[in-house]
């Protein structure tokens, strides 16, 4: 009885792609399935599984089947040191290049693995587009996972298709996203820099993108109540099944430890420094400031966003990734000082618990860089936001943020540059900055207006994931489709036996 009960369970494995804003919504999502009555498997490298292997510990211990597969990084293959295997880690355009490469010889071993596991189904991250072709050889269907707005997958999709960019004389016209019911305007310097001309990467760009349409379906993480018309957009355009299944960091990380640790391999302190100048501070009153997890801002602009910031007059945390190799941290280090002694400001070098933060009731905006997992976490916790893109989609992200949900305002980037070869003059002054952070965090009646909208839809995404909400009928939905599928396969198989 025991033994037939697991065989009809659905056996799905999740192959997450090593850089945090792709892996760490994978990781929730296969928490997610798991705790839905789903064997689970993730496949990954040991350095990244160090990153959130506790949550998955702790779920087997409450009794949901799920476990990580290690499989071997090549390092010394590609001549880099140990534990170096997440893009994140990458601090020159050579090292991106070795840990890439790093994750391609992989395929050899994920092939071997599912097929050694044969699951009813696999999830893997948009950056492996020859999973579409190796599902198709075992007969699974595999789900196509971006954590990304359907805003942004259908800009960039009907731009591919029409380049309105291309009939412009300037690369600072503007133009109309086509096929958008809104008017929603953008330049050709905000498109990512292998859309707007073809450079040796856009094949390899296109080809992940393909791989979607190609695929049996793609799980988004969004929700109805913040983007459906362009998820309508989507399925008109792109034309494959599509679930949106999210917040899904909401369904999962629901106590401080969690939100803590999660997509790092320190643990926190128990008493962190900043908290306890966070718990020191007025509710809405910190700014919080971070542009994700891969760009490494130059120094030019660092100076420009320090005194911004001190100009502005309002608190803030700063998260400032270092730059390594160059020694010019003594600039931020002496503003660092400055601002601790009169509690105006506090710095976080390299990675902070930025959902732990972010739920804090100091908190009262962000400037952020527009990625997807960023924006969520923000409105999660009903944030305004100041939008700052700087590469892939972020920019189309931010007209969704400014233009459709008006919850953001634009500091004003006028160019998308690869994280890797961002100029090393400031993009941004410190007046624009200074001037940004006073509206946002200002009580006029365009900032009043954004923070209930943000907050409403904070309410909206809490309410999506719980029993009944949309997202979670979605999962339940696309669950039951796939073991629906499963039988009939399992049926044909014995037809023909
Ligand atoms: N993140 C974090 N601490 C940091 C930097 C990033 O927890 O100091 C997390 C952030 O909460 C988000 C992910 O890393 O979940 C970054 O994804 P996002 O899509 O926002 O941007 P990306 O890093 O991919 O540019």
């Amino acid at each position: 009885m025991e033994i037939d009960s697991q065989n009809q369970k659905l056996n799905v494995t999740f192959l997450p792609y090593p850089t945090p804003g792709h892996m760490i919504p994978m990781i929730n999502t296969a928490r997610i399935f798991a705790k839905n009555g789903v064997n689970v498997t993730i496949i990954t490298t040991n350095s990244n599984a160090l990153t959130f292997q506790k949550s998955i510990d702790n779920d087997f211990n409450h009794g949901y089947s799920i476990k990580t597969h290690l499989i071997q990084f090549l390092a010394a293959q590609v001549n880099l040191p140990n534990g170096i295997e997440n893009l994140k880690d990458a601090t020159s355009v050579e090292t991106l290049g070795q840990i890439s490469h790093g994750i391609a010889l992989l395929q050899d071993q994920i092939e071997l693995v599912i097929q050694d596991l044969q699951p009813d189904c696999i999830v893997t991250d948009m950056c492996y587009p020859w999973t579409v072709e190796f599902a198709a050889k075992i007969g699974i269907p595999r789900i196509y996972f971006y954590s990304s707005s359907y805003f942004s997958t259908c800009a960039s999709y009907l731009i591919q298709k029409h380049r309105p960019h291309e009939k412009l004389v300037s690369n600072t016209e503007k133009f109309s996203i086509p096929g958008f019911q809104e008017n929603i305007e953008m330049i050709p310097l905000q498109l990512a820099e292998w859309i707007r001309t073809k450079t040796n990467y856009s094949c390899y760009f296109e080809a992940l993108f393909e791989s979607e349409l190609r695929s049996y379906g793609a799980l988004y993480n969004s929700f109805d109540e913040l983007e459906s018309d362009y998820e309508q957009l989507y399925k008109s355009t792109i034309g494959i099944k599509t679930w949106s299944i999210g917040p899904v960091a909401m369904f999962v990380n629901k106590d401080d430890g969690e939100k803590a640790n999660r997509g790092h391999n320190k643990e926190l302190e128990k008493e962190p420094d900043w908290l306890n100048w966070l718990n020191s501070q007025q509710d809405d009153s910190v700014l919080y400031v971070s542009f994700g997890s891969l760009a490494r801002l130059p120094r030019a602009q660092l100076v420009e966003i320090a005194h911004g910031l001190e100009n502005s007059g309002h608190n803030f945390i700063w998260v400032v990734r270092k730059k390594v190799e160059e020694n010019d941290e003594s600039l931020i280090k002496d503003f660092e000082h400055r601002m601790k002694e009169s509690k105006k400001g506090y710095i976080i070098w390299n990675w902070a618990p930025q959902v732990l933060i972010l739920d804090h009731p100091a908190i009262g905006g962000i400037v952020t860089h527009c990625g997807w997992n960023s924006i969520l976490e923000s409105l999660n916790s009903g944030l305004p936001m100041i939008t700052w893109p700087m590469f892939a989609e972020q920019f189309y992200n931010e007209k969704l943020l400014v233009d459709v949900l008006k919850i953001g305002i634009s500091i004003g980037v006028k160019e998308n540059k690869f994280f890797m070869s961002m100029s090393e003059e400031a993009t941004m002054t410190r007046k624009e900055i200074a001037n940004a952070v006073k509206i946002l965090m200002g009580s006029g009646e365009g900032s009043i207006e954004m923070r209930s909208r943000a907050k409403k839809l904070g309410d909206a995404a809490k309410k999506t994931i719980e029993e009944g909400g949309s997202s979670y009928n979605n999962l339940m939905k696309l669950i039951d489709e796939l073991k629906l599928l499963k039988k009939t396969r399992e049926l044909s198989k014995k037809l023909i036996r």
